[in-house]
């Protein structure tokens, strides 16, 4: 008895053991070949809206590894923008719908890493500009690695049982993609997750890590225009005026007062005027002139709050300069580039992160600092009603890293030019995190 005890024992902690083995010489198996897509798709990156090709062959991709794959999911405002979602549906029986999430859009910069991989495609972008696109977010990266995922979790269905959905989503640049999808019925069509899940490359983090934060871990983007309305006239006259471009200087710097005198320390907040355009000659006194704004927070009552700020600030500038009411400043809000903050659920991330951790070894997943950066993949939470985690995943070869560490000098960025991921141990990494992820929420 007692030996059948020890045999027992022995067995129940030498099976996640194999399990180990096995999914970690599956990686192995297929590396070389996920490094050679992730280039290809690295050579051909598309801009938001026009994600084409690169979902035609996720999803090819996935249907040949046995999903049910749907295309062309995705309804926008703009009649020419076409989706290009797909969903991918794997069902092994009865159990937990989790539905994995990759963006599929590159950006419009010219890539500049010299990299024998790199991108040399230009394009018009929507306003009939010539940019150069490239995979400056590491979208490809997250591609690849739901393709790796798909396969490890298609021959692993012994260990796992519910409803498995890997989504592409196109437009996250620009923030809409993730509710065209949600507007094409993507919780009607198909099964609505219990659980939502995404990764997203870092260009801080070493290659071969993890990191992630419990709670609020990205900010909610709030795009907002500001016309600032005067009454124009000669450049020489200014008595016979009201100009709209010392109203909009003035607006700019009271608006520095909302977080610094109105907001709590404790929370967390952005108001950035990014851009202001007006006038058209040295002695010409516009009528307007228009600012174009980002907020980003946390909670929502305190977005609300910056809000109503705004609208107060920009009218009283104009009252003090004695506007008309009917001159008063439109404050406009830009419905299709908003996203809400990046909520990690707290008991859904303690379960994945140590999950995680016992695949690739605990010192390897590290908790990390919150971001005031945006992401749409929380509108697939439906207001925190779904329990959703996004982590991070290093990209970063451990040499730059630790380089810039002792120098103070900062990596490339994300959406820089010269963002160059290191694919290998980022792929193996980010696969069998992943997996790990996925086979956590949905074991036996
Ligand atoms: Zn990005
Ligand atoms: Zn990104």
């Amino acid at each position: 008895m007692k030996t059948l005890l020890a045999f027992l024992f022995a067995l129940s902690t030498a099976i996640p053991a194999i399990a180990q083995q096995s999914l970690d010489a599956m990686v192995d198996r297929e590396i070389a070949s996920l490094v050679t897509t992730y280039k290809m798709l690295h050579a051909a990156p598309e801009l938001s809206h026009h994600e084409e090709k690169t979902s035609a062959f996720l999803a090819a991709q996935l249907r040949a590894l046995g999903y049910t794959v749907t295309e062309h999911i995705g309804k926008y405002d703009r009649s020419d923008w076409q989706g290009f979602g797909v969903v991918a549906v794997l069902k092994n029986g009865d159990g937990p719908t989790v539905l994995v999430r990759t963006d599929l859009d590159a950006l419009p910069v010219e890539e500049k890493t010299g990299l024998p991989y790199a991108s040399t495609v230009k394009t018009k972008n929507d306003v009939g500009q010539d940019v150069g696109v490239m995979h400056a977010c590491g979208h490809d990266i997250h591609i690849t690695n739901m393709i790796g995922t798909a396969k490890m979790l298609a021959q692993l269905k012994d260990q796992w049982h519910g409803t498995l959905i890997l989504l592409g989503q196109p437009a996250e640049e620009t923030i809409d993609g993730a509710n065209a999808m949600l507007a094409d019925g993507l919780y009607t069509r198909f099964p609505k997750p219990d659980f939502t899940i995404a990764l997203h490359d870092s260009s801080d983090v070493e290659a071969g890590k993890v990191t992630y934060y419990p709670g609020y871990a990205m900010a909610s983007s709030t795009s907002v225009d500001v016309i600032v309305r005067g009454v124009g006239g000669h450049g020489s006259k200014p008595e016979a005026t009201k100009d709209p471009i010392v109203m909009a200087a003035q607006i700019i710097m009271a608006l520095q007062t909302i977080i610094s005198r109105e907001n709590s320390p404790l929370d967390p907040a952005v108001v950035t005027v990014g851009s202001i355009h007006g006038g058209t000659k040295r002695n010409i006194i516009p009528d307007e002139v228009v600012l174009q704004l980002t907020i980003r927070t946390y909670k929502e009552e305190v977005r609300q709050r910056i809000l109503t700020s705004l609208d107060r600030i920009t009218r009283g500038v104009a009252m003090a300069a004695g506007l008309p009411d009917n001159r008063m400043p439109i404050v406009k809000l830009i419905n299709n580039e908003m996203a809400p903050a990046t909520y990690n659920d707290p008991q859904l991330t303690e379960r994945v992160v140590a999950a995680i951790g016992r695949t690739i070894g605990s010192d390897n997943v590290i908790k990390a600092s919150p971001l005031m950066g945006s992401e749409d993949f929380g509108n697939l939470s439906l207001d925190h009603k779904i329990p959703s985690l996004m982590f991070w995943l290093g990209a970063v070869e451990p040499a730059k890293v630790e380089a810039s560490r002792k120098s103070g000098k900062p990596l490339p960025s994300l959406h820089s030019s010269l963002f160059a991921p290191l694919p290998e141990p980022t792929l193996r990494t980010g696969v069998k995190a992943m997996t790990a992820a996925v086979l956590e929420l949905m074991k036996k």
